[in-house]
């Protein structure tokens, strides 16, 4: 077997980070150990969930399901530091890629000011052959776009109201779990909040309805893969797009 690229340590001289991604859960499938790391240092993390998962469990219709996936969102992202998750209730699994995505995700930017936007993997796969899912596709494309906008006083000017300004200020998008990541960041002291923060999703892991899946066991695989490539027990790994025009 090839023996997999070495990733580089992620930059962690930042103070604010915006996590935009499309479902409740998306985070915690592998990448909330590192947001529990982030504030355990001081920094800002928020959460920007674009739908509110609400199509995700098959016995619960969306109206109801949305109600119980929102909290148990907000109780995971607690456990892992963040207070702030915005809900911009987007009809799941229908997303689309376009203008009207990039207006949405364009004033969460600027309302929120990051320095660095975090996303999902928006690759056509996670590296095997299974494909990713059309939500997280649109939505990490959007975000790039978005981040661009933000900047552009004249790209969505009716946002810029109310003491709202551009803001130009993203150094970096990541998309975690890309099966291109270059860069990691190391979990090891975090790992147990991760895990926590996705057993919080309890009616959704009781609706995937998978026999014996133990949250601990799955994020362990996948962290301890990534940690060998960055030299830790444990890492969380990020394609890096930077969002400068000089870099
Ligand atoms: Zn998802």
């Amino acid at each position: 077997m090839e023996t997999p690229a070495p990733l580089e340590p992620l930059d962690e001289t930042w103070q604010r980070a915006l996590c935009i991604v499309a479902h409740p859960d998306d985070m915690e499938f592998g990448t909330a150990a590192a947001v529990a790391r982030w504030t355990g240092q001081g920094k800002w993390v928020g959460y920007t969930m674009v739908t509110s998962g609400e199509a995700g469990i098959d016995a619960l219709p969306p109206d109801e399901c949305r109600v119980v996936r929102e909290a148990e969102q907000v109780e995971s992202a607690r456990i892992v530091g963040v207070d702030t998750v915005d809900f911009l209730h987007q009809p799941d699994g229908v997303l689309e890629y376009g203008v009207a995505m990039r207006r949405l995700l364009t004033a969460e930017v600027r309302r929120h000011r990051p320095d660095i936007v975090i996303t999902g993997n928006f690759r056509d796969t996670f590296g095997g052959r299974n494909l990713n899912q059309a939500d997280h596709i649109a939505v990490g494309k959007a975000v790039l776009d978005a981040v661009r906008d933000a900047g552009n006083r004249w790209v969505f000017p009716e946002q810029l109201v109310g003491g709202l300004e551009p803001w130009g200020g993203v150094g970096a998008v990541w998309a975690a779990a890309s099966p291109q990541s270059t860069h990691a960041v190391d979990t090891t002291d975090t790992f147990d909040a991760g895990v926590e923060s996705l057993k919080a999703h309890v009616a959704y892991i009781d609706g995937l309805g998978w026999e014996n899946w133990d949250p601990r066991e799955f994020l362990e695989g996948f962290g301890r893969a990534t940690g060998q490539r960055l030299g830790v027990a444990f890492a969380a790994p990020f394609e890096v797009f930077p969002m400068g025009w000089g870099d």
